[in-house]
């Protein structure tokens, strides 16, 4: 399994749990500090199937460098495989998002044979795995390990997976010795775990996604991509997976620019090496935008650009009809913009209690929300500023790294 080069951070003066300190209390840093010594010298190893496009890369890659600075050696490997293996992973994903399922017996004997290979490079070189939804799931399974411990951290909305997906994929899961959801309403009913806990997860404010910019450079940033200054942006950041309902959102923008014409659409797509439904959802949304000039269509931005783009937003869409947590609302409260999101998965647990109204469950909801706020400025800045304030209170990166080294003080 090939390992992802993370920061090394060998420059303290820049990154250290102490330069978070800004934004998390005292307290909080103490307990974690406290923790990794309890833990020091111990070996983690996180294992997932794509290096950058999606939530879970995107955590890793703050995570795991943070958590070697505090004297814990923390790893990031990959499981490889074909487009077959990712087709099957996606469809385990959509099937435990309760989606129907269609795999042949051999598909899922390839899968199981990709799990098998991966498992024969683990040799108890760790105390701790944490393996990330279902594409590593079988893992745990084929290794040979004595005395690691094994968690599976599942991203995946799985409170009503398909059932024969679900039959198939318990016994794997059951096999851990802690599972993770995102929050308690994720769990399928009948999961037997023997150690259960539920974290959201969190943004990290020192990450080139996040940092604070000048408005000279990310204006900048606008123009070498075609952006017009004079219009206002609304920007959708996701995946190009149906689930995330980009064509939706063109539909939503075309309703609201009969009203309001002078917008611009932003979408950027990260395609991430282990979904294949995004070159299918690309062109599908080039032809739903082809005419008109005030769409733009970008994928695989660096993070400073989609820092720019969310910087520069004047509201933000996230229109997903089903969701795991959907981390790029929290990017964009951090950036204290209001976004206009579907009511589903972990968003509504990002969204401050004053602006619920703001979730939606159509297209026409959406627009409408979207008009609300092109008119309301006022408002649109007290939802940002709301939003900013509930991202630093629950989601921000400490609070996720002292909820995960509490876990393996347990499971150890
Ligand atoms: N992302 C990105 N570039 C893109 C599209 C997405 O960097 O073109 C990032 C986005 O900023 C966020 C993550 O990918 O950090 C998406 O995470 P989320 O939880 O919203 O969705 P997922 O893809 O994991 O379902």
């Amino acid at each position: 399994m090939p390992r992802v080069q993370t920061p090394r951070y060998c420059c303290p003066d820049l990154i250290g749990i102490e330069h978070y300190e800004r934004w998390v209390s005292r307290d909080l840093i103490e307990e974690i500090q406290q923790l990794a010594r309890q833990l020091r010298g111990i070996r983690v190893c996180h294992i997932n199937s794509t290096a950058s496009g999606g939530g879970v890369a995107e955590m890793l890659g703050s995570l795991v460098p943070l958590c070697s600075t505090l004297g814990i050696q923390a790893d990031w490997r990959l499981i490889t495989g074909d487009e077959q293996f990712f087709r099957v992973t996606k469809t385990f994903h959509n099937a435990l998002q309760s989606a129907g399922l269609d795999l042949r017996e051999e598909a899922l004997a390839g899968y199981l044979e990709r799990n098998r290979v991966s498992a024969e490079q683990v040799h108890d070189e760790y105390d701790v795995y944490v393996v990330h939804d279902p594409q590593p799931l079988a893992i745990r399974h084929f290794a040979s390990t004595d005395h690691s411990k094994w968690i599976w951290r599942c991203h995946i909305d799985s409170s009503k997976p398909n059932p024969p997906t679900w039959e198939f994929v318990r016994p794997f899961v059951e096999e851990y010795d802690a599972v993770v959801f995102t929050m308690e309403s994720f769990q399928p009913a009948d999961l037997n775990a023997s150690c259960l806990r539920f974290v959201p997860p969190a943004i990290d404010p020192l990450s080139t996604k996040n940092l604070e910019l000048d408005e000279d450079l990310y204006c900048r940033v606008l123009v070498e991509l075609g952006i017009s200054l004079r219009k206002p942006v609304l920007l959708q950041v996701s995946r190009f997976d149906p689930w995330k309902d980009p064509l939706g959102v063109i539909r939503a923008f075309h309703l609201v620019k009969q009203e309001i014409p002078a917008l611009q659409l932003v979408l950027a797509g990260g395609m991430a090496t282990d979904d294949p439904q995004g070159g299918e959802m690309l062109e599908a949304l080039r032809t739903e935008a082809a005419g008109d000039r005030d769409i733009h269509v970008f994928t695989n931005l660096g993070n400073l650009e989609i820092n720019a783009l969310q910087r520069a937003a004047y509201a933000i869409i996230q229109k997903s009809i089903k969701e795991g947590f959907g981390l790029v609302v929290s990017e964009v409260f951090w950036k204290r913009k209001p976004v206009v999101a579907g009511n589903a998965g972990g968003i509504p647990l990002q969204f401050p209690d004053d602006y619920q109204g703001f979730l939606v469950e159509s297209v026409e909801e959406c627009a409408q929300r979207l008009s609300t706020l092109l008119k309301q400025p006022a408002q649109a800045q007290g939802f940002g500023a709301a939003g900013n304030a509930k991202v630093t209170a629950d989601f921000l990166l400490p609070r996720l790294l002292r909820d995960e080294l509490q876990l393996f003080a347990d499971v150890l």
